[in-house]
Order: C-alpha cells, then structure tokens, then sequence
C-alpha cells in the first residue's frame, strides 16, 4: 500500500521530515489535508488566515504535483477522514509532523492509534519547532515561565539537525482517493473582497517563503538590531505568515540567518525564533492561552463591556495616531509591526479596560499569521496577564511610544493620511497642534480625524486603579 502524509501547519517541501520519510520508504506517496473545525478544541481559522490557507495549498498542491505526489483535500474531523483516506487507499504507513497543542495532541494520539489498529505504521516528526518543549525544563525539570532562562537551557542544548532538502520525484504513482475542491471551502471572502491589498503584499507558499528568508538575510539582518523598533523601515523579515503555517520550518530560518553569523543583528533575530519556542513552550505545557489569563487574577479583572470604544478601536478610530495607524495596518494588509502590536494591544486592554480576549479574537480574525500560540502569548504578555509579562503597570503612552518609533511621522503618514501634512512636532499628538498648524495640514478634528475617545493619563491613572483593587 501506499505511504500518507498528513499535512498540517507545515506546508513545504524541503525540510519536511514526514515527507522526506515517506518518499524514502519506496512506496507511492499519498498527501493530505484536513480542514479540522470540529474536533474538539479545534479553533476555526479567522478570516485573513483562510485567505492565506486558500493560497498556499493551491502552491503546496502544485509543487507536491512537480514530484508525483497528488493532495487529497478532506473537511471534517481528523480521525474520521485519516481513517476513510487510509482505509480507501489500502495505505500502509502514514507520516506527519508533531503539533503542540493538548487538544491538537490528544486528536494525534486518537489518529495514531486507530490507525495502529487497523494496521497501519505510523512516524511522526520534529519539524515546526527548534526544541520539543518536553526537552527544555528547569533544573527541577518543570516547565519554564520566563524567557530569559528558557531560551538560554535551549540555546544551551543546541541544534545538531540540519535542513532536509525537498524530496526527489518518486517513481511510483498511485490513485488518490476522492478529494473535495479547494474552491467548495469558499476560503476567499466573496462579497466585499476585502483581500485586495492583502493579495498585493503577500505571496503565500514556500517559494515566496524561501525567497523572502533570502532577502532579509542579504538585505536587512546586518540592521535588524537598530532598526527593528522603527515601523516606517522595512526592517524586520516579515516571515511569520510564512512560519505560521509551516512554509518556512525555524531550522531553515536558523540556518539562513546563521551563514551571517558576523552580523550585529543576528542574536536578536534569533531571540525573536525564541519568543515563538517560549509561546509555543507555554501553549504545550499550559495550553489554552487564548481561553484563560495565565496568572488567574486577571480573570477576576473588572474589564469594560464598551462595543462602541472596541468597534472604534478595530477600525483605527482611537484618534491616536499611532494605534489607529497600526489597527489600519492590520485591517488592510493582514499584518501590523510588533511595536504597534504591543501599542494597539496596550491601549484595548489598559486606555480602555476592554477584555485582551476580545483584542486577541479581532487579531486572530484579522492577521494573516494568527498564530494560536504567539497571538495569545503576545496579548497576555501586555496585558499583564502572561507568564513573564510586562509589569501590569507599564502602560504605553501611545504619544511617547509614537514620537519615539516613528519621529518623522512616517508610518502614521502612510496609514493614516487625513494627517499626512502635519509636521513631526504634532502629528502624534494633533489635538495640542496650535490652531493655524491644524488649518495649514487641512486637519478639522473630530470631522477629518477623530479626537481622542479617552484621555490617556486618566485611562492611565483608571487602568491602575482597578489593578490594585485586584488585590
Ligand atoms: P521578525 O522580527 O522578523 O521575527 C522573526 C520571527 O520571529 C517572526 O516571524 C515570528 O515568528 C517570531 N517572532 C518575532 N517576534 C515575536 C514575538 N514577540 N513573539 C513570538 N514570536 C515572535 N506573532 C505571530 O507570529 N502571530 C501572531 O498572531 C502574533 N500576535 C501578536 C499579538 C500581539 C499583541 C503582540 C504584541 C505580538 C504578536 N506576535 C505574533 C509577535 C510579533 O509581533 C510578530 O511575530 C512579528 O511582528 C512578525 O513580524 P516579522 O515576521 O517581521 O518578525
């Protein structure tokens, strides 16, 4: 019989362990893919995410095609279709990848072992993370909650494997099993398209993916570490959709990076792959970031239900240049830099005490490398909330954090254009600007832009006091 193998958040070619087993193992090749909404703990992808799943399975079919290997598309549950396909194509062994989550795990081992049963050999594999999270404990062998320590007992362990390069063509074909239709998923929004803009930055799948390693490599590693703060510079890799769903593995990003290993930049980009480890570390030991406040008492946090503060926030309304600069980022092109993350986060859960749950959701929804670990990790992380989290009373001041990040006011010109004519001195904070100065850069406030819909050094002073009455 045949070999499958189960594709799931690591759609490549090279460096793809499973696929690599299964092409060597001399029989024909059979790919998969289920899109699983309904096991249970399963999160059903956001919008922006389809998107991007839509595309990279249309290029990871054609590029498994240029190897002889069909992809069978199946929607349902896991263990009913892995059985149907193995069961209808008489396979003999099946091959995957590990994932991380408990309830992604718990659905592998119903998988592994019904197919055991019915006869089946089958391997998994190490492929979408530097360090298996059961490998790097604290000398008391627990799981680590602070970063610094974690990703020095990682580092400390090393990295012996080397990338894999992707399979030759094999020479036995066989008849896949019936497939549905990428198109019948109906990934892709219909009416409006709001994907325009979106499909104009990004080209999913992996040749884009190896493409854009290669690039920021050459181009941009050696000023990663000055320039990474700063959202108007197109400094950092912008890879994270590609990591998301497993175009690029962290090996071959690791190994790309290293060939620089004379940059200034290098150490931080490689810390940076560790905060997703440490993410990832917490979601398999933890589990459920998204559900809970990995410190408790945040669960008791008197939070505002105020839809009309979080549909102004969503849509860059704040009448913060900087946040709404970032929100509109997001909403446009499915991605927002990590400094104006961490803004725009700040502001939801601190300035207007709305839920990071709800942040998280809209992010998850929005971002086309939503990624079920780092979304969480990142919100709990500036609300307070997480493990080795920012101080819950480090409030970012969207005017400072602006002035300081983006000086010239060039990211906010780009995203936010009804500012665009004023000078630096005032465009993060338009509603000091004197009269003539608002006139001259043709800005009306509250009628061209917003004004602001909190004042922060109150929201600041109100964030901090329900925290202490937390106790
Ligand atoms: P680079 O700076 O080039 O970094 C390289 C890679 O390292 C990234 O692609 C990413 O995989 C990883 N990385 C970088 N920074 C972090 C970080 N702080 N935490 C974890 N991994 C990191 N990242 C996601 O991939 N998906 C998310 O859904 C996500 N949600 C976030 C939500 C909030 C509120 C915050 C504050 C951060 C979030 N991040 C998330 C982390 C970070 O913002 C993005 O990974 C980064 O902006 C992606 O851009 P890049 O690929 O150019 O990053």
């Amino acid at each position: 019989g045949p070999a499958l193998v189960w594709f799931r958040d690591d759609l490549r070619l090279s460096d793809n362990p499973a696929l690599d087993a299964a092409a060597r193992s001399g029989r024909a090749v059979i790919a998969l893919y289920v899109l699983d909404q309904t096991s249970p703990g399963s999160r059903p992808l956001g919008g922006a995410a389809r998107w991007w799943l839509h595309h990279s399975l249309r290029s990871l079919a054609a590029d498994l095609d240029g190897i002889g290997i069909p992809l069978v598309l199946r929607q349902g549950s896991a263990l009913d279709e892995m059985l149907d396909v193995a069961d209808r194509s008489g396979a003999a062994a099946v091959f995957w990848n590990r994932r991380y989550r408990p309830a992604e795990i718990a659905v592998d081992k119903a998988v592994m072992a019904a197919l055991r049963k019915a006869g089946c050999d089958v391997s998994s594999f190490q492929a979408n993370l530097l360090f298996e999270p059961w490998t790097v404990l604290t000398g008391a062998g627990q799981p680590f909650r602070v970063f610094t320590p974690f990703w020095k007992a990682a580092r400390a362990r090393g990295i012996a494997r080397t990338p894999l390069p992707a399979p030759r063509p094999v020479s036995r074909r066989t008849c896949a099993p019936r497939s549905n239709s990428l198109a019948d998923w109906a990934l892709l929004p219909t009416r409006p398209d709001w994907a325009k803009e979106i499909a104009s930055v990004w080209t999913p799948g992996e040749t884009a993916a190896q493409a854009r390693v290669a690039a920021f490599v050459d181009e941009r590693l050696a000023t990663y570490a000055r320039d990474r703060d700063r959202p108007a510079r197109a400094a950092t890799s912008r890879l994270s959709p590609h990591l998301r769903f497993g175009e690029i593995s962290p090996l071959q990003i690791w190994h790309a990076a290293g060939l620089r290993h004379d940059s200034a930049g290098l150490e931080k980009f490689l810390s940076e792959l560790g905060w997703r480890e440490f993410s990832w570390h917490l979601s398999y030991h933890f589990g459920d970031l998204e559900k809970r406040s990995f410190n408790p008492k945040f669960d008791r946090f008197p939070w505002r239900t105020d839809d009309a503060a979080f549909r102004l926030w969503a849509r860059g309304q704040t009448g913060y240049p900087i946040v709404d600069a970032g929100m509109r980022q997001l909403w446009r092109t499915g991605w927002m830099h990590n400094r104006v993350r961490m803004i725009a986060a700040s502001f939801l859960c601190k300035d207007l005490l709305i839920d990071w749950r709800r942040g998280e959701d809209w992010f998850w929804d929005t971002l086309v490398d939503a990624d079920p670990a780092n979304n969480p990790a990142g919100w709990q992380w500036v609300a307070g909330s997480g493990a080795d989290a920012a101080p819950y009373f480090r409030v970012f001041n969207p005017v400072l954090q602006g002035e300081k990040f983006d000086p010239d006011g060039h990211y906010v010109r780009e995203w936010v254009p009804e500012l665009a004519d004023l000078s630096p001195r005032w465009i993060h904070r338009p509603w000091e600007a004197p009269q003539p100065e608002l006139a001259r850069a043709g800005v009306r406030l509250g009628e061209t832009y917003p004004v602001p819909i909190v004042d922060h050094n109150a929201a600041r002073r109100r964030a901090l006091g329900a925290f202490e009455a937390l106790g």
